[in-house]
């Protein structure tokens, strides 16, 4: 009994700094303000670590939006070509996947525009629209300084791609290069568009308090409707603008270096970005499954998990995938089937074990819905006072396999802002297929206006 209540306190002792108490939650919100302030700024902006980049994108949705669309969408998991027909009956859709080669992705930046080029003309030759100019939606997915609707300068690539000559970029200008050189003359580019301000546009049409959207997927980011006039980077007094905060980043200054724990910092520094994206990395899908398996290497070493029997599978990189964290997690699973999960990654686990790995992923998906929710309380409480509002009662739009498929997180995160932000009324709506629509709702919206 002595043995197990020592080994009891050794584990609280290594959960310990990854359990987020409420007062460090409202640091975490508090300095996120502080970020999205500096970021806003007419010149301090180079240093902050949240970028706060400007959309273009002045309206959300209406409903009155008519029209058939192309959309692109670069910078998720697949490449697609859509066609996005919006009528007053809804929304149709038509698309293809694409493959990007990763000898293309890391190619030069001509023939990675040149394959696009060529997959929208394979699209259209299917779907029977080689005729029309439709106008077109690009949903870019990766870090962009816009001067427009449609001018996006690349700021750097990220996601595994690297092609040449497009950092600095209009990407834009990178398209209509490659159409010209395949004489295809019938493109008509009016909108580049974020992925989450495709997810904010396309729950905008259904749910028109949305000015707010989130992705929690591979990565994490998010964008909301902010006043023109706090918009220091953009000139104009009047009306709102969709910020693009590329969230992903904050903490790289430095500003949240408490709060990354020692598993933390062995995931950041076996990544291909280290030091970057350092709050993506306490909240996406391409790193919780990491952080867990580092705490379990750890649990191994000091003797509390597996006999302490080491095992080589576990010290294999990536080898611990976040979706076992939602199955692992999903309530009322028997104990036996986190035994069989473990089993396939060589490791012999008592009931025991399969308990306390339990606890692992718990504390680790908590922790990431928590900060994301002192992520959004800022973004919410700002949106409230920029309104002079007692109450805001607001909708997120929210993209992204980690949201959607986690047992807890949405719940979680839920949870944590009502406490963090008491004064907004929050809801959240899944988007469905969000960046292609969106992009095309932002087109539509575009060419709605005079
Ligand atoms: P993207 O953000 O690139 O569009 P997704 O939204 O599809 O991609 O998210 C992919 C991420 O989701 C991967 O990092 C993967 O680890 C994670 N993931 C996949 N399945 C699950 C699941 N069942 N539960 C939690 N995370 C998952």
């Amino acid at each position: 009994a002595q043995r197990m209540l020592t080994q009891r306190h050794e584990v609280e002792q290594l959960l310990a700094p990854l359990r987020l108490s409420r007062a460090d939650l409202e640091r975490v919100q508090g300095l996120m303000r502080q970020e999205m302030e500096r970021g806003l700024g007419r010149d301090s902006n180079a240093d902050a670590s949240v970028r706060m980049l400007p959309t273009y994108v002045c309206n959300t949705p209406d409903g009155t939006e008519r029209g058939d669309f192309l959309a692109l969408d670069l910078g998720g998991t697949n490449f697609r070509v859509l066609v996005v027909r919006v009528m007053e009956e809804g929304i149709h859709m038509a698309s293809e996947i694409y493959v990007i080669p990763t000898s293309i992705m890391q190619g030069t930046g001509e023939a990675l525009f040149d394959h696009i080029i060529e997959c929208i003309m394979d699209f259209q030759a299917k779907q029977n629209l080689m005729e029309q100019v439709l106008p077109l939606g690009f949903t870019f997915s990766f870090p962009c300084q816009q001067l427009g609707l449609d001018k996006a300068m690349l700021l750097t690539w990220t996601k595994g791609f690297s092609a040449s000559g497009c950092v600095g970029q209009d990407v834009v200008q990178l398209l209509r290069e490659a159409a010209e050189r395949k004489q295809h003359l019938a493109l008509k580019v009016v909108a580049v568009v974020n992925d989450t301000v495709g997810t904010m546009m396309a729950c905008g049409y259904d749910d028109p308090r949305c000015e707010i959207g989130l992705i929690v997927g591979t990565g994490t980011n998010a964008c909301y409707m902010e006043e023109r006039k706090n918009v220091g980077t953009v000139e104009g007094e009047e009306g709102r603008m969709c910020i693009n905060m590329e969230w992903g980043a904050f903490g790289d200054n430095g500003c949240l270096d408490d709060i990354f724990t020692t598993f933390d910092r062995m995931v950041d520094e076996k990544t291909i970005n280290a030091g970057k994206q350092r709050f993506e990395k306490l909240i996406s899908g391409m790193y919780l499954g990491e952080i867990v398996r580092h705490i379990l290497l750890a649990m191994v070493d000091k003797q509390l998990l597996f006999r302490g029997k080491p095992s080589l599978k576990l010290q294999t990189k990536d080898i611990f995938q976040t979706k076992f964290l939602s199955t692992i997690e999903t309530d009322g699973l028997a104990l036996q089937h986190v035994q069989d999960i473990l089993r396939d990654l060589e490791l012999d686990a008592s009931f025991e074990d399969s308990v306390l790995v339990r606890e692992v992923c718990q504390t680790v998906s908590l922790r990431a819905a928590q900060l994301c929710a002192a992520g959004l309380a800022a973004v919410v409480e700002k949106m409230r006072e920029n309104r002079g509002l007692a109450q805001l009662a607001v909708t997120v739009g929210v993209d992204g396999t980690l949201y959607k498929m986690h047992p807890h997180f949405s719940h979680n995160l839920q949870q944590m802002l009502q406490d963090l932000a008491p004064n907004c009324a929050v809801t959240f709506l899944q988007s469905e297929d969000g960046s292609g629509k969106g992009a095309a709702l932002v087109a539509a919206v575009a060419c709605r206006e005079p």
